[in-house]
């Protein structure tokens, strides 16, 4: 059990106005990985008290370097799989902690992915039952494994290979859902669960292995753009802001709406569409190759957004241009300097 305490201090803050309103504190996990760290910086944008907690398997401390300054901001290095219990008031936990690009989360850390998915939902639902917090679910469009339904709604109940090498993510992924609702409808905690499309932007890891991250950095270093099987595989693409936005309003929506909900961008492009978009971005001797597709690997990915919209009144603004134009400008700050 790791038991830890911090910002006993102070309970309220002054905003800048000089009214005082109370403060929020607020429990990342996976705070330094990509979503995560975009998480916590907006929160703290909002006057939220952070307690940030990873344990630096995929995510990096430098995602976190500038919010590591803010009083508001403690990192906890720590691996959800093990119990935690934290001594002051939280309010709110974003269960976000879980290697999640198919290289990070297969071969051999399945079983820790597994593991990270459904132990480690069960110790933060654990902690929000302790707290009275409410707790939000990362969960994916993976739980509709290759969908036999196209767009994707919140109702479809998926096709998952439950033996392959995706389903230490996606019935981890699945398992978690099924915990949450259970802590719901049992314990009378108040969840949130958000069905989380693929996404990009800042803080993703060169070495991330996803398709936006490789193609960028493979054109930015001349290298061959993987396309893998013939390229006519879709995917819609959410840029991280748009995803951080209508996550912070699930969580801070209706106590009764507990999701599941879909968030992405229901944009939807084939794989070589996006290959042409970047290669036409960057000026590069990169050329496409064609490699193995991997098992399982889903044919088609779109989401119906339409539950997020009525409920939310939310829509992803960023174009797939305009996003991949400010991808590509942080890569040539992490591969350049
Ligand atoms: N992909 C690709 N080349 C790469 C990496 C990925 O063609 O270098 C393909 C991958 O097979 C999949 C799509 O791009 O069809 C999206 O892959 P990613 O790993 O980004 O996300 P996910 O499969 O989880 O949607």
């Amino acid at each position: 059990m790791f038991y830890v305490s911090f910002f006993l201090d102070e309970s309220k803050n002054k905003t800048k106005m000089g009214s005082r309103r109370i403060m929020v504190t607020a429990l990342v996990t996976g705070g330094s990985g990509f979503l995560g760290s975009n998480l916590c910086k907006r929160l703290i944008n909002d006057g939220d008290r952070i307690i940030c907690v990873d344990n630096n398997s995929t995510g990096k401390l430098e995602n976190v370097k500038e919010l590591l300054k803010k009083k508001n901001f403690k990192f906890l290095e720590h691996d959800i799989i093990k119990p935690l219990k934290v001594e002051e008031k939280i309010d709110k936990i974003y269960n976000f902690a879980c290697p999640a690009s198919p290289p990070a989360y297969q071969g051999k850390n399945a079983i820790f992915t597994t593991k990270t998915c459904v132990i480690g939902a069960i110790n933060m639902l654990e902690l929000a039952k302790d707290h009275g917090a409410t707790i939000l679910q990362a969960s994916t469009s993976e739980v509709y494994g290759d969908p036999l339904v196209h767009p994707q709604s919140e109702d479809y109940r998926g096709n998952v290979n439950p033996v392959g090498i995706r389903s230490c993510y996606d019935e981890g992924k699945r398992c978690a859902e099924s915990l949450f609702f259970d802590y719901h409808r049992e314990e009378g905690i108040g969840i949130k669960v958000v069905r989380i499309f693929n996404t990009y932007g800042p803080n993703m890891a060169p070495d991330d292995g996803r398709v936006i991250s490789n193609f960028i950095c493979q054109a930015l270093t001349q290298g061959d753009i993987t396309v893998y099987g013939d390229g006519t595989q879709t995917r819609s693409f959410c840029y991280v802001d748009d995803m951080v936005e209508i996550i912070v309003r699930v969580m801070n929506g209706p106590r009764d709406f507990t999701g599941p909900v879909n968030v992405g961008n229901p944009m939807e492009f084939t794989i070589n569409e996006l290959a042409a978009k970047i290669l036409d971005k960057i000026l590069t001797s990169s050329k496409i190759v064609y490699r193995r597709l991997p098992s399982d690997d889903p044919v088609r990915r779109k989401p119906d957004t339409s539950l997020a919209n009525k409920k939310f009144g939310w829509s992803p603004e960023m174009t797939l241009d305009d996003g991949l134009a400010v991808t590509i400008d942080y890569f040539k700050g992490v591969i350049f300097g």
